[in-house]
């Protein structure tokens, strides 16, 4: 914990970590000790670890890189939290995100963006470690903490991870309890472990899962021991490749990680299926109209009564101008595009043009992948982005759909509900770390992260 401290003051530049909680580590890490010499220590025993923004910890500032959560000190814990300071987790800080979760490059963040602690060879340009849990991401790749909280709604984990040469899980949505988790959209979000190694993500994915009766969505299934399961042997295992995932302009570098990929896994044992999931292509807008009507709905808690950030009022202000200039002030460009969205696709006359369009896509997509693991497929190998971290600021320029194409093959997996993993398998010609992502069969994460542990 001492080493992460000092790690982490070393590291500014990172800009990964937004709040510190210093010396409640120091004394966690000894309740930590003394754990351990008593011979009762769990899973994350003395463990130093960080989390993210969006997870509410008592006592610690917990603000979603928002605004309009300034302030904002919960008085209780989120249950993944708890759950991970039961197992004996030390915390060392909050973790820089998209505001709200809403990005793909960690530069919504009101605290300014994390940096890549990767570069270019031979090229000093600052890259992003992804998003939203880009703080999560670089900590990790950074050696400031052993492993990270993120949270995925539509390629969050899974996106930072491979482009920080980390590993990272999504888990099958209800897992892990939302509950104390600042919600985005709540159909679509799930908390998951990001770590360096298939291991790590193993236990402490068991730490952090299990059911919650404050999250009723929540399963009420037992944790089964992840790490147990990690015995690398997939002889046999029926291994699907979807052809729609082969889309135009992907770089050859991305193309060769994924060939490469598959011959290791054939070489290891498995059986590799050439598989159709139709419907893929209409994922990407679904969820950019599913995800922003959940979140315009979700935000409208933020009143400038309740929590956080109040603006300042002229003289005769009434409630509706307290409302929309706290909403003006406290929410950033990218959050107010989608309350903008959602509010929109939800209204009386466009909810079926929309909303229930792509309500019923969503069920389609689900149908594709639950036909293939019919079939008989155990998994779902495929790159986890369409390319490799790029610069800061290359994206924000462009129009916003640009950056949205990010999650081009991450979001069908929330859409679906499915457990997904992504792992550093190659690296660039210019020297960054590449991913892939296997995607599994509900509540298989034990399956898939043996099949990731093969791969590693
Ligand atoms: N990049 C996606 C978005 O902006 C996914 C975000 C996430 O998974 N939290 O919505």
């Amino acid at each position: 914990t001492g080493a992460c401290l000092t790690a982490i003051e070393g590291a500014g530049a990172l800009n990964a970590f937004v709040h510190h909680t210093g010396d409640l580590a120091m004394d966690q890490a000894k309740a930590a000790d003394a754990r351990i010499k008593s011979g009762d220590a769990p899973a994350m025993c003395g463990l130093p670890i960080g989390i993210k923004d969006l997870f509410c910890t008592k006592g610690v500032p917990s603000q979603a890189a928002s605004r309009i959560l300034e302030g904002f000190v919960p008085e209780y814990e989120s249950t993944v939290s708890q759950n991970l300071l039961d197992s004996g987790a030390v915390m060392l800080g909050k973790l820089n995100m998209d505001e709200f979760a809403m990005g793909s490059s960690n530069e919504t963040s009101v605290y300014g963006n994390a940096v890549n602690p990767w570069r270019r060879s031979g090229d000093e340009t600052a890259l992003t470690p992804g998003g939203s849990s880009g703080g999560s991401a670089a900590a990790v790749a950074a050696d400031l903490c052993l492993a990270a909280t993120g949270t995925d709604t539509g390629g969050s984990i899974r996106q930072p991870a491979a482009f920080t040469g980390t590993v990272g899980i999504k888990p099958t949505y209800g897992r892990c309890s939302r509950w104390g988790v600042v919600a985005f959209a709540s159909s679509l979000d799930q908390a998951g472990p990001m770590t360096k190694t298939v291991r790590d993500a193993a236990i402490m994915l068991g730490a952090m899962a299990g059911y919650d009766a404050k999250d009723s969505t929540s399963a009420e299934l037992a944790v089964p021991d992840f790490e147990a399961a990690l015995t690398g042997d997939i002889r046999g295992k029926k291994i699907g490749i979807p052809r729609e995932y082969r889309i135009d302009g992907i770089p050859a570098g991305i193309d060769k990680l994924w060939q490469d990929g598959i011959a290791m896994l054939r070489d290891a044992g498995a059986e590799i299926v050439d598989i159709s999931l139709p419907h893929t292509k209409y994922a990407l807008p679904a969820y950019y109209v599913i995800a922003p009507a959940e979140a315009s709905s979700n935000l409208a808690r933020y009143d400038g009564v309740r929590y956080g950030h109040r603006a300042k009022l002229d003289h005769g202000d009434g409630i509706t101008e307290m409302y929309e200039k706290t909403r003006a002030e406290g929410f950033g460009a990218e959050v107010q595009r989608r309350v903008m969205v959602g509010t929109y696709v939800l209204s009386a006359g466009f909810y079926d043009a929309y909303y229930n369009r792509a309500r019923k896509v969503r069920t389609l997509i689900k149908k594709d992948f639950e036909d293939a693991f019919a079939a008989g497929i155990d998994s779902i190998l495929t790159p986890t982005t369409p390319s490799a971290a790029f610069g800061l600021g290359e994206m924000t320029d462009a129009d916003p759909v640009a950056m949205y194409l990010n999650d081009v093959f991450t979001v069908t997996v929330n859409l679906a509900g499915l457990p997904g993993i992504a792992l550093p398998t190659g690296i660039s010609d210019n020297g960054l770390p590449l991913g892939l992502q296997l995607i599994g069969r509900p509540w298989e994460e034990a399956d898939l992260l043996s099949t990731a542990y093969a791969l590693e």
